[in-house]
């Protein structure tokens, strides 16, 4: 048996979606920017995608910029708001645990542009509170940029507070809405949200392909300079194909989110239940309230994180260890050591996350697999009978 359940890293594409990207790579291949028919044809088909995307999330169509993805759309509303601004100080609020996206980015501009950043801890459920938020801005601050939930534990963040605040602030709030575009009712105007990163390959759109959402009237400088496309906001030849894919993905995705939240959220729930339950020295990561419906992360004492994936990998379930992004350094997770786990307990976390081709016999079946990997491996490791009990970390 064959299970994914690294929803969280990358999405199948849809069936429908891919059906509706084809002829735009052969037949109606035309340059959306070319006047002739051809390019008028291509035009068409990424306006009414563009159209639809804004009216997914509340937006206008004129808001709505392509870009090769999330790490484009993160860098782009970080650097783009720094340099078009010609404050002497500048200063970025965000939090402890965002994607490398943003965290490298901030720590870029902190390194060549002298920008101050802020990195607002999160509690011990994953969560920031909006005080604290609110807490760590400035007179100098220009954006805060705090993820809608999280990559890792799934933890939901409290967007509208922070978005309300930001807006009677006049400070530019974003949010790297990546993670929650699948299961999320997201409305951009309820929300006070100026700029959104998404990206389709993990809404079962194709990859390569996101949007920076930015609300007009907000002045970002562009990242990517040539030609004229996105109105001047991002530079390269229109990917026709790429974009009404990922329209035709978050249509779907929408207007499934309901039916498809519950059942998920159901086999989630069932399945921590079990791993709580019958495996002894198990600790949940992140709470159990405001969490992406697919998502489940556990530590697992006295084994290593790689072990365990290792191990279900061999029986054909594909889950990560840490963030696939840093999979293959042996760091522990930045995310999990920021909810205050131990370092010991942050090496052996797993997530596991369930999508909506997701069924109850794949969830068994990797329970089973699970329980018997982590007897096995306990009964050969040299950590497990020296050091009975969980120690401080409950
Ligand atoms: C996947 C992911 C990204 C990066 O998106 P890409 O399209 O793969 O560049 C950014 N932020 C979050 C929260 C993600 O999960």
């Amino acid at each position: 048996m064959r299970v994914y359940l690294d929803n969280s890293a990358t999405t199948a594409l849809d069936n429908d979606a891919l059906k509706a990207m084809l002829p735009y790579f052969t037949e109606k291949f035309g340059n959306p920017s070319s006047l002739h028919s051809y390019g008028r044809e291509a035009l068409r088909a990424v306006d009414e995608s563009r159209a639809k995307i804004a009216s997914l999330i509340g937006a206008k169509p004129n808001e709505i910029y392509f870009t090769s993805g999330g790490s484009e759309s993160d860098n782009w509303a970080l650097k783009g708001a720094v340099y078009a601004s010609k404050a002497l100080n500048k200063h970025i609020v965000t939090t402890s645990i965002e994607h490398p996206a943003i965290l490298e980015t901030c720590e870029y501009l902190e390194r060549k542009d002298g920008v101050k950043v802020s990195y607002v801890p999160v509690g011990k459920d994953g969560r920031v509170s909006p005080e604290a938020v609110k807490a760590a801005v400035t007179d100098d601050t220009l954006i805060v940029s705090v993820m809608f939930a999280n990559n890792e534990t799934g933890a939901i963040q409290p967007i509208k507070e922070i978005g309300e605040f930001c807006r009677e602030e006049g400070i530019l709030f974003h949010t790297d809405a990546v993670q929650a575009m699948d299961s999320q009712a997201i409305d951009v105007n309820e929300l006070n949200i100026d700029m959104l990163s998404m990206s389709a390959h993990k809404f079962h759109g194709p990859k390569g392909i996101g949007v920076l959402y930015i609300r007009s009237g907000v002045r970002i400088e562009r990242l990517i300079a040539g030609g004229h496309q996105e109105r001047r906001g991002r530079a390269g030849t229109t990917d026709t194909p790429l974009i009404v894919g990922m329209a035709k993905a978050l249509e779907i995705a929408v207007q499934n989110r309901e039916e498809n939240n519950r059942r998920i959220a159901a086999l989630r729930d069932n399945f921590i239940d079990r791993v709580l339950k019958e495996i002894p020295y198990v600790y949940l990561n992140g709470g159990r309230e405001h969490r992406l419906p697919g998502n489940a992360n556990f530590s697992f004492g006295f084994i290593e994180g790689e072990s365990i994936l290792i191990n279900l990998d061999l029986n054909g379930i594909a889950v990560s260890s840490g963030s696939a992004c840093s999979s293959g350094s042996l760091e522990p997770s930045h995310v999990i050591l920021a909810l205050g786990v131990p370092e010991e307990l942050a090496h052996s976390s797993i997530r596991f996350s369930l999508g909506r081709d997701t069924t109850a016999e794949e969830m068994d079946y990797t329970f089973k697999v699970l329980k018997e990997t982590v007897e096995k491996l306990r009964s050969i490791s040299p950590l497990f009978d020296s050091d009975k009990g969980t120690g401080s970390y409950v």
